[in-house]
């Protein structure tokens, strides 16, 4: 299996750390507000790349955080405390709040085919393990304070700070200085622990060697990936965003303390934009899978458009092109459906289904190629339609659509026969049409389609299937 690797900036064989099992680290998402269509496009990604990990037969273990505190405004540490300050807006305590968001974001991870990670891990679970990992730091001569503000790391004592970013400090320092807090040693450093306000009691605070406080949004995933994957994991994912600040200090925090390498393989999945603009909340183009759903989209189409384009590359979203993948989408299943109503010609092959699914299965195990793989499946489809399923085939013909399932999650083989009603009234429209009964085939196709069923016709049958 071959994969982008950041940390190398090139396409690597996979090699993994333990022969059978690969262990992989998520960095999750802050539950102030509901997830966008940009973190969809992510973890989709992420779950291709475990999809493709066991297509290629490891074991997985895969941890994905739930940020419920310390995630400030701003990624540079500067800021309220994004939980906190949606909590005093909607008149509900921080704990409320992320509870309510994380339930939110399950469902849409489900209704997405999402695979579930083996470890789902909040932040406000494990701060016992953020302080030990604060404590460390500071007995190695990393951290130091600032009065009433907090416990921070210094960036200058790791020599490798820049190095995974390839960041230039020097202008960094010359730009940041000036605009945020000037306490600072470095204008990368961050906050490790961040002290309660004096006057006021946060919902979410806790007692420590430091003072009372909370911790940095950074130190939560070097404590709790280290806490489940060891000291080294083979694989370290997010989007793209998360390279210069959290997880170039994610690496800072962890490999000071162990000395060795947090990971093999970094993978991040790149930017959506949405009229050539990034999504951001201040731009308010932040699009939730609920919105799409009432805008006609189902979660299936989200994910098959999410498919179209490569981790690596930009992806531009717009309804239009999501239209296209909805008429994708309904051919798919156009042709899955295809396992109910066999050909009559006996002994014809379609196609090759098995040889098919080892290109699929090739496909992604090449950085996982899932463009290439739609517009392979797109050729299948429309071939497979014209030419339709016969009974010798039917056997390797359920196995593709089983291994498309197991490989891109898009619930092919769920897609459900029709009644034994429906059927009849095909039947029937069938001999009004060889009886050139126009009138009455007519309307008993506009009655099918009411049900939501369309039908393909051939000179002597009628193929049916579902409408998205
Ligand atoms: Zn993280």
């Amino acid at each position: 299996m071959r994969i982008y690797n950041t940390l190398t900036r090139k396409i690597e064989e996979f090699k993994p750390i333990k022969d059978n099992l690969v262990t992989i680290y998520t960095c999750g998402p802050t539950v102030y507000d509901y997830a966008h269509i940009g973190h969809w496009f992510n973890y989709v990604r992420m779950d291709i790349l475990i999809r493709t990990l066991k297509a290629n037969s490891y074991r997985t273990k895969w941890v994905m955080n739930i940020t419920d505190v310390g995630h400030l405004t701003s990624d540079a540490d500067e800021g309220e405390d994004k939980i906190q300050k949606k909590a005093l807006k909607e008149h509900k305590n921080a704990y409320q709040i992320a509870e309510f968001y994380t339930k939110h974001f399950l469902k849409d991870m489900h209704r997405l085919n999402i695979l579930e990670p083996d470890y789902l891990v909040k932040a406000t679970d494990h701060i016992k393990d953020q302080i030990d990992l604060i404590l460390k730091l500071q007995e190695k001569g990393y951290t130091y304070e600032i009065e009433g503000d907090g416990i921070y790391y210094d960036t200058s004592k790791f020599a490798k700070y820049a190095d995974f970013a390839k960041l230039d400090l020097d202008e960094q320092e010359a730009g940041i200085r000036v605009q945020f807090n000037p306490k600072k040693r470095n204008a990368s450093d961050f906050a490790l622990w961040k002290f309660s306000p004096k006057n006021s009691k946060r919902d979410m605070e806790w007692d420590s060697p430091f003072g009372k406080g909370f911790p940095g949004w950074h130190i939560e995933c070097s404590a709790m990936s280290m806490k489940y994957l060891g000291n080294t994991m083979d694989f370290h994912t997010g989007g793209i965003d998360h390279i210069p600040v959290h997880h170039t200090n994610e690496i800072a925090q962890s490999e000071a303390v162990t000395g060795q390498p947090l990971a093999h393989y970094w993978m991040h999945s790149n930017h959506v934009l949405i009229d050539n603009q990034k999504i951001s909340k201040s731009l308010g183009n932040g699009i939730s899978l609920d919105e799409l759903i009432a805008n006609g989209c189902t979660p299936m189409t989200l994910r098959l458009h999410i498919l179209e384009s490569h981790y690596q590359s930009q992806s531009k979203f717009s309804y239009k092109s999501l239209d296209a993948s909805k008429k994708r989408l309904e051919e798919l299943y156009q042709m899955a459906v295809l396992k109910y109503q066999l050909s009559d010609i006996k002994d014809q092959f379609t196609f090759n289904f098995k040889e098919a699914a080892n290109n699929i299965k090739d496909l992604l195990s090449n950085n996982l190629k899932t463009p290439e793989i739609m517009a392979f499946l797109s050729d299948i489809c429309t071939q497979t339609i014209t030419i339709g399923i016969s009974k010798l085939e039917l056997n390797d013909f359920v196995y593709f659509l089983k291994k498309i399932d197991q490989y891109l999650g898009l619930d092919l083989e769920k897609v459900k026969d029709i009644t034994k009603e429906q059927k009849d009234l095909i039947l029937k429209r069938d001999h009004a049409r060889k009886a050139k009964e126009w009138h009455k085939s007519d309307a008993m196709r506009e009655e099918l389609l009411k049900q939501n069923i369309k039908l393909n016709d051939f000179d002597d049958k009628s193929y049916w299937y579902r409408i998205l």
